[in-house]
């Protein structure tokens, strides 16, 4: 008999093949001519736009919007790739919900904002799909800039570095680029290989040399870069995972969720991965949430996310939860990890409820089981093997306002590094005010 949501324990194709694909097809499909027209018409292309200041990149959206609407998207793509090189990822993957939507005029008055995500993804995908690179590199520098990470931070700085005239040498520990735009956002967000699509028609700028398999304090060392380049900058993203902190975490089946996540991008055959009937998600994040709806998705039958603190304070934004909760993830809150159950592999998970008090956040001694085959960590990374040396504050990289470390001629930006939020697009913006940073101190 074939698996199903059913089946006990953990187990692979639980769904047929086609219910899979269709699960794991694009959430946003790309929008037609004809309604990318429309949606740009409702913009009011306001002055002062708030869209604009609440878009990490600074991208001018009334500007870009105003040139779909005028019938040249390719303009608005160029308008987008200015301030923001993965423009086409970030139209994908961006919690618009948070950002430029939220502060859209429209949202405030109808509570429905201007598309703007959609429509970024029209225009860049329409000079992507043509395969047209709208850049050149200026005159050679001479001077070379070693990358450390191809995220989106590194590939961001790689390729305003090479627009600038100067070598760039990306260096990357795993076998192929992208960080987590690869390895990590949900399957769902970004389909058909477009993650190293994108890495592809960036690189085609030229004057970008890549090196994968080189782990920095392994292969490489950050000493032997300063000395081989003029500039480094340190995109390394965060690697570690939190630990639960509960009893018997060191059952079977607890697992890391960025592992899952990243087994099921890299998966040929989504029927290949095995996922369980009764799937726990610890955390309240994007990744617990990409981790709950992708197992529901494969066709786990109970997936409950349970996060120590209460709703509003999960980091995954509304949007995100509705979505889980849309496909019948449970999402608990206010409990915390007490002991894994289960002898060799987990059955159950133990929980405690918690209260705020006067000394934060405390477990009020009443507990509850949830039946449990797999349990996915999901309660945030940390930086996992900085070079010696560099200053950190709050477990990242030190940078100032510039990038800048506390070693002269090395920068860092994007997820490993103090600033904003994590997030692809603030990864973006970090990795070319950093290559700009850069540029000026070479000049
Ligand atoms: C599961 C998950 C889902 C997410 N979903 C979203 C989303 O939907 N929208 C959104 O905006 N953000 C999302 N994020 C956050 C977003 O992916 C990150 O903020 C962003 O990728 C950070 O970019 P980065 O370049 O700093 O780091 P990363 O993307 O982590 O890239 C770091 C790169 O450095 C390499 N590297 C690491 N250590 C070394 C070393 N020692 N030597 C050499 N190379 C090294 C890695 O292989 C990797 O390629 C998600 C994150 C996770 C974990
Ligand atoms: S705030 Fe909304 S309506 Fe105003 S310019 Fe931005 S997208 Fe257009």
């Amino acid at each position: 008999m074939p698996n199903s949501p059913f089946t006990p324990g953990v187990a692979a194709a639980r769904l047929p093949a086609d219910t899979l694909a269709e699960n794991f097809g694009d959430l946003h499909p790309p929008l037609e001519p004809h309604e990318a027209a429309v949606a740009a018409d409702r913009c009011y292309f306001c002055y002062d736009a708030p869209c604009i200041t609440a878009c990490p990149t600074s991208i001018d959206i009334p500007l870009f919007i105003r040139q779909i609407a005028t019938g040249t998207p390719e303009a608005a793509a160029q308008t987008i790739f200015d301030q923001n090189i993965l423009g086409g990822m970030c139209a994908r993957v961006c919690p618009t919900e948070t950002l430029c939507e939220e502060a859209c005029v429209r949202e405030a008055a109808e509570g429905k904002p201007v598309e703007i995500g959609r429509l970024q993804r029209f225009a860049t995908d329409t000079v992507m799909d043509a395969g047209v690179h709208p850049y050149a590199r200026a005159a050679a520098t001479g001077k070379t800039v070693a990358v450390v990470g191809a995220g989106p931070a590194g590939l961001a700085c790689a390729h305003r570095l090479a627009m600038k005239g100067h070598d760039v040498t990306v260096y990357d520990g795993r076998a192929k680029p992208g960080g987590l735009n690869e390895f990590g956002i949900a399957s769902y967000k970004t389909v058909d290989g477009f993650a190293q699509a994108e890495v592809e028609w960036l690189l085609q700028i030229g004057g970008i040399t890549t090196e994968y398999g080189q782990r920095l304090g392994h292969e490489i060392t950050l000493d032997g870069l300063r000395e081989a380049h003029d500039a480094v900058f340190l995109g390394v993203g965060l690697g570690g995972v939190n630990a639960l902190r509960a009893d018997g975490e060191e059952t079977g089946n607890v697992l890391d969720a960025v592992d899952f996540i990243s087994d099921l991008r890299q998966a040929g055959d989504l029927s290949s991965l095995p996922v369980g009937r009764n799937v726990v998600v610890i955390g309240g994040g994007m990744t617990a949430v990409d981790a709950a709806v992708q197992s529901k998705l494969l066709g786990a039958e109970n997936v409950t996310i349970v996060y120590r603190r209460g709703r509003e304070r999960m980091s995954a934004s509304v949007y995100e939860q509705d979505l889980a909760a849309s496909k019948g993830v449970r999402i608990v809150t206010n409990a915390q990890p007490k002991v894994v159950i289960g002898n060799g592999s987990v059955r159950e998970m133990e929980f405690e409820y918690t209260a705020d008090g006067p000394d934060g956040l405390a477990g009020t001694g009443e507990t509850f089981r949830v039946p449990a085959d797999q349990v996915f960590r999901a309660i945030g990374q940390r930086l996992e093997g900085a070079p010696e040396g560099l200053a950190l504050k709050g477990g990242k990289i030190k940078v100032d306002a510039d990038g800048a470390t506390s070693i002269p001629g090395v920068w860092a930006g994007g997820d490993c590094a103090t600033g904003g939020d994590d997030l692809t697009v603030t990864a973006v913006a970090e990795g070319r005010d950093a290559a700009e940073a850069i540029h000026a101190a070479l000049a």
